[in-house]
Order: structure tokens, then sequence, then C-alpha cells
């Protein structure tokens, strides 16, 4: 495989039906067209219309551009194009192999003129607009040259019931491939929705994992600091800080599989805990910060209260017998325009003192600085 197909290989999603990224592969039905027209001419030759050596030569001509496109197209040098493809250069020379026959073989012109059709057809499906009228305007004003020199030579064969019916052979030759071309351009169509489809979803799972943990499916903790950040105070919002107790012990006892499965069960409680407009995000190991807009001071606190109650609660069981998880919490309310930075560092300094006070504890750190129970008693002053 050279590396023109191994780039192509890559691109390529499995089950992808459509040649988009193999122009070589559109040659095939262009040498199945020539085969088309060979045997069109042969028959128009049987009836004496034009001379087998029409046939043979455009079977000869045709066939050898579908060659040495096929080789170009294979090549480096083609991969390298702004249009791997080389749709504009197809597009000439086809145009030119069926002008030149058209004065080659006056009897047949309209029918090389109609392949003209086809030929534009097939390459508006890829030409840009400035592209396909530049060669729009080439091939007419050929065309025009060749009309001239046919002069009064130009009609349809009409002699014989042979002829007549072979005229309309080629006309339904040429609409069946318009057919084609039509449902080609409706493939082409279908595959860039497919493809849009699979980007957009491709967009929003790089999103979720840009915001959530692998792990827990909480936020991280970037996300959970710009939710705290665009709070506006007032209204009243708290946070609550949350660390597991001993999580080392349990890693240690238990196994770290044991422990990331206590961290996913963990967050998995404190999520069935919360309201839906609350923010829940892992802050770091075995610490999680959670959001509360709306709420005051002593709310917050009671939800802290009631995420540590449902902690020892949850079935640890299940992960290892005798397992027991506790966890202690510090909250803090937002005084008015205070930095996210100095109100996680109060609730980060009640957490402290809820894990000097004996842990499986959640305090408020209230705004004269003094800490709060649950129970509404005030508890010793931070050190
Ligand atoms: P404390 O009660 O004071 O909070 O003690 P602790 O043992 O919970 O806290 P410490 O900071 O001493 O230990 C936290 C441990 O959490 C250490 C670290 O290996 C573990 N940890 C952090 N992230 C993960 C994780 O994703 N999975 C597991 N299994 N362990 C983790
Ligand atoms: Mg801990
Ligand atoms: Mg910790």
């Amino acid at each position: 495989m050279n590396s023109a197909d191994a780039r192509v290989a890559a691109d390529r999603t499995p089950g992808d039906s459509l040649p988009l990224k193999q122009p070589w592969r559109l040659l095939g039905q262009v040498a199945i067209s020539i085969l088309v027209d060979t045997l069109l001419l042969a028959l128009f030759a049987r009836a004496g219309t034009i001379s087998y050596k029409v046939a043979a030569l455009y079977a000869l001509i045709a066939g050898a551009c579908v060659v040495v496109f096929y080789v170009l197209l294979r090549s480096e040098w083609a991969a390298r194009q702004p249009d791997p493809a080389l749709t504009r250069a197809q597009l000439l020379t086809s145009s030119a192999v069926e002008l030149g026959f058209a004065l080659y073989a006056p009897p047949l012109a309209f029918y090389f003129f109609n392949i003209l059709f086809l030929i534009f057809a097939f390459g508006a499906l890829r030409l840009r607009l400035q592209q396909m009228l530049t060669s729009f305007i080439i091939v007419t004003l050929a065309g025009v040259l060749v009309r001239m020199q046919l002069g009064d030579r130009l009609s349809v064969p009409n002699a014989t019931p042979a002829e007549q019916l072979l005229v309309w052979l080629g006309h339904a030759a040429t609409l069946l491939r318009c057919c084609v071309a039509g449902w080609y351009g409706n493939n082409l169509r279908h595959a860039l929705l497919r493809k849009n489809r699979e980007l957009a979803a491709a967009s929003a799972r790089i999103g979720y994992l840009a915001m959530h943990d692998s792990l827990t499916g909480t936020l991280l903790r970037k996300p959970v600091w710009n939710l705290i950040e665009q709070q506006a105070c007032p209204p009243v919002f708290s946070i609550v800080m949350l660390d597991i107790d001993h999580f080392k012990s349990i890693n240690d006892q238990h196994g770290h599989i044991a422990g990331d499965e206590v961290l996913r069960q963990f967050a998995q409680t404190v999520n069935a805990q919360i309201r839906p407009g609350d923010a829940f995000g892992r802050y770091g190991g075995e610490e999680f910060l959670l959001l509360l807009p709306g709420a005051e001071p002593k709310a917050a606190l009671a939800t802290a209260d009631r995420i540590r109650r449902a902690i020892i609660d949850a079935d640890w069981q299940r992960i290892a017998p005798g397992l027991r998880v506790t966890v202690s919490a510090g909250v803090a309310s937002a005084a008015p325009r205070e930095p996210v930075r100095q109100l996680v560092d109060r609730a980060d300094r009640a957490l402290y003192a809820a894990k000097r006070g004996g842990r499986d504890c959640a305090l408020l750190m209230r705004d004269d600085g003094r800490l709060e129970a649950s129970d509404g008693s005030v508890v010793a002053e931070l050190a």
C-alpha cells in the first residue's frame, strides 16, 4: 500500500459505500459507459451508418484515456493536487474526445454531443462554480468550432428502421446514465449528511469528556470553578467542599480498584441528594466541590449534613465486606462580590476544622468567621 492508499484507507469509515475518497473507483463506471457507447457505435456500423473503424477507434482512444487517468489518479502527484480526482482534466479530455469523434463521424455527431451533457452532469458534482464556468466556456467554444466544421453534414440518422431504433437506443442510454449521475449525487449528499451527524456526535462526546471526570462522571474542577464564577451574588449561593475520610486507608486495606468503586458510589450517592440546578464536581483525588445556587448558609449546611448521613447509610459492603465510608464537609456562603478563591478558601478551612474535629462532620464557616455545626451550635474558632 503506497502512502496515498494509506491516507485514503485512514479517511474511510467501515461500511462507507461511497467512493468519496477513491476517485479512481468512478473510472469503472466511465469504462462501462465507454463500453455502452462502443456497442452502440458497432450497431450503427452494422446498420451501415458509420464504419466499424469508428467504433474500434472510439474504444481505443476513450479506453486509453481511462487507463491514463487510472494511473494518474493512483499517483502521489494526484494526491497532492487541490482536486485529487482531477475532475476538470477528466472533463476537458472527455469533451475533447467526444468533439473529435463528432468531427470524425458526422452522421453520429448528435450522439457525441449528447454525451457532453453526461460529462458535465458528473463534473458538476465535483467542480467549483468557477471551474465549471471556465470548462463550460472552453467546451462551448470548441463545440461552436466543431459545429462550423460540420456544416450541413450534421443530421440524425433516420434512413432505415434499424437507424431509427438505434437513435432511440442512444437517447435511452444517455438518459439512463443521467439517472446514474443523479443517483451518484444523491449518494454524495447522504454520505455528507452521515459524516456531519458523526462529526456532531464526536464533538459532543469530546465536549463531554473535556468537562467530566471519567471515573465518577461528575464535572471536573475547572467547569465547577467556572460555574461558581458565573454566579451573581446577590442572590445568595453556597458551596460545599467534601472530602472522603481516611480514603488512603480504604485504598490500603481494600485495594485501589475498590477505592475507585468507592469514588463512583460516593458520586452517585451525592448526585441523588442534590437538585437539578446544583453543580457537583471532582475537585481532585477524593475531594469534591458542590455549588448550591440560591442556598442560604443554613440550607447549605443542612444539605451537606444530609449528604454526610446518606454516605454513612449507603451500602458499602457491596464493594468490600466490612467497608465503612464517611465524609467531612466544609460549607461557605458567598458574600457580595467575594472572589471565588476566597470563598473556596473559607469552605476549605471549614473542612479542615471538620477533619480536626474528628471527621464525619459538616461545618459552616459563617460571615463572622465562626464555625457552625448542623445542630446550630457554634464550634470553637479556627486557630
Ligand atoms: P483524610 O481523612 O484526612 O482526608 O485522609 P485521606 O486518607 O482521605 O486523605 P489523603 O490525602 O491522605 O489521601 C487521599 C488518597 O486518595 C491518596 C490517593 O492515593 C487517593 N486517591 C486519589 N485519587 C484516587 C483515585 O482516583 N482512585 C483511588 N483509588 N485513590 C485515589
Ligand atoms: Mg480524604
Ligand atoms: Mg483530601
